[in-house]
């Protein structure tokens, strides 16, 4: 079992003009259910479709229509939830949240206010891992999670005078991630939500892509003074926290940064310079980098929700739970402490093989049986190197995890040396041919005769009496005469040989 211990937060302090102030910062994250039909519907959530063509009559608020829960984005929210160490509640229901939108034909979206589907769970979120260093594990508490209908998009630059309405993604499901006001830095922020998005590319739950929009995020941002959050975590009284602001949309980790970072610096100018904070919905604008007010913060009444009349609440079975967790593939904190004891890794190195599901499988095949930290190096190095050189994902690496395993068997079998395995690696990725047929086509099988090895030493030494007087004298130039062997045979000499037996004769 997984021993998790977490260490103790460590706030951003930003020096304003009079005191220190901390950062307090609260995520609700919108990811989109990797579901082929939409929550309420039958229609695509194909991306990129001819607009308007993925629209059921329910979808488009169509009079006497009624939603249908789709029960494969309930098994997948609920997946989430266990994937997150999460409560989950057997009753829920759908609440309508009221409001007008030109791409909202239903005037309302369906929403889970009062009984969401997930209560809560926890993220552990790691920090400032840089190669060699033992990273700082930090606990992020989600509140909640609640299933809800995207809505869809209004597009006002195509024309000069008229607007347009994309129906596409009106009533895709979104699970909303709720964090506690736990995050204490903007770095904190870019890796919790990168947390989320890896644990939930894991379990398959959502495809996790930022650009596409599938996973974006409210940042919700306060300062305070130094103590007052640990009052706050005491109590849980949010009294001793500042008021937030909330900036909306967020589909980058290096936007969310700064955008908190600014965000705090506005704040603390106010507040220091006697004003209020007024609690209120802001867009971060990259360009300028700066929040610009959006509207005033709405309260719950504004939105006037209530239990959806067509909807009963939503029942599921622990029995079925306990199948959806049966089903639970092997999560990111567990493969990563498996990578570290089974194959000997470094937490760094763990960390980089284990970011991706598709990675970690790779690694773990060519690992087999063999030695795992040369495999981690010729995986993260070599292999991964090439592969974002040319912008190819492991899915379509050109050398197969058998094939790097056998070569890395050739090296470790002493078959071939470390740098001329670059070479066959090189071929390898190149033609995709195998690396014990490309080593014994190519006569690239290191020399380890030592009668060989001993017969290119002498005719170097024959062919350089100065140099031999100068390394005679001086031991250190005995590297020469191993360079200039490997270089007559091609790289291919045993190393280790080459150094001994050049010792011995220059009697160094
Ligand atoms: P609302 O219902 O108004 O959206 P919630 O209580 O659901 O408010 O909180 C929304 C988000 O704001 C949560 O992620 C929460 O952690 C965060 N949050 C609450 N208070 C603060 C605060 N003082 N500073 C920063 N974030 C906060
Ligand atoms: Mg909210």
């Amino acid at each position: 079992m997984l021993d998790l211990t977490y260490d103790a937060p460590t706030p951003k302090v930003i020096a304003g003009a009079k005191h220190d102030w901390e950062l307090v910062i609260g995520l609700e994250v919108h990811a989109q259910v990797a579901s082929k039909a939409k929550l309420f519907s039958g229609a695509s959530t194909l991306f990129g479709a001819e607009p308007n063509s993925n629209v059921a009559f329910v979808d488009a608020g169509m009079p006497g229509m009624l939603p249908v829960i789709n029960e494969g984005c309930i098994a997948l929210a609920v997946k989430t939830g266990l994937g997150l160490n999460a409560q989950i509640n057997l009753r829920s229901a759908f609440d309508r949240k009221n409001y007008f939108y030109p791409d909202l034909p239903q005037g309302y979206q369906i929403s889970q206010l009062y009984h969401p589907i997930v209560g809560e769970g926890e993220v552990l979120v790691e920090l400032g891992a840089g190669a060699g260093e033992k990273p700082t594990a930090r606990r992020v508490r989600i509140e909640r999670i609640h299933l809800e209908q995207d809505a869809g998009k209004s597009i006002h630059d195509m024309d000069p005078t008229m607007s347009f309405v994309d129906l596409n993604r009106t009533g895709v499901a979104l699970m909303e991630i709720v964090s506690r006001p736990d995050i204490r830095g903007p770095e904190e922020a870019a890796a919790y939500v990168l947390k989320l998005r890896q644990i939930l590319r894991y379990l398959g739950t959502c495809d996790g892509n930022m650009q596409n929009g599938n996973l974006r995020a409210d940042v919700n941002v306060s300062v305070c003074r130094p103590g007052d959050y640990e009052r706050y975590q005491e109590t849980q009284d949010f009294s001793h926290l500042g008021t937030r602001c909330e900036i909306k949309n967020m589909n980058s980790t290096r936007f969310i940064q700064m955008a908190i970072e600014v965000e705090a610096r506005r704040q603390i100018a106010l507040i220091e310079d006697g004003k209020d904070v007024v609690q209120e919905t802001r867009l971060y604008d990259p360009d300028r980098n700066e929040t610009r007010s959006m509207r005033s913060k709405e309260e719950a009444h504004d939105y006037r929700y209530f239990p959806d009349p067509d909807l009963l609440p939503l029942e599921i079975e622990q029995a079925w739970v306990d199948d959806i967790k049966a089903s639970l593939p092997e999560l990111p904190d567990h493969k990563k402490a498996r990578f570290i004891s089974d194959f000997g890794l470094s937490d760094y190195d763990a960390s980089v093989l284990t970011a991706e599901v598709a990675n970690a499988a790779y690694f773990e095949q060519v690992a087999q049986g063999r030695d795992g930290k040369l495999a981690a190096n010729w995986v993260i190095n070599e292999l991964f190197g090439r592969l974002k050189k040319e912008d190819h994902s492991i899915e379509n690496s050109p050398v197969s995890a058998a094939h790097l395993g056998a070569l890395i068997g050739l090296i470790k079998d002493g078959v071939i040396s470390g740098k001329i395995a670059k070479d066959v690696f090189e071929i390898c990725y190149t033609t995709g041919r195998d690396p014990a047929e490309i080593v014994e086509t190519e006569g690239m099988k290191q020399v380890t005769d030592t009668g060989a090895i001993e017969s290119a030493v002498d005719a170097i030494i024959a062919a350089n009496p100065a140099q031999v007087e100068k390394a005679k004298a001086n031991p250190k130039l005995a590297g020469w005469f191993v360079g200039q062997v490997m270089k007559a045979t091609g790289g291919k000499a045993n190393p280790a040989a080459v150094n001994q037996i050049v010792a011995a004769k220059l009697g160094s």
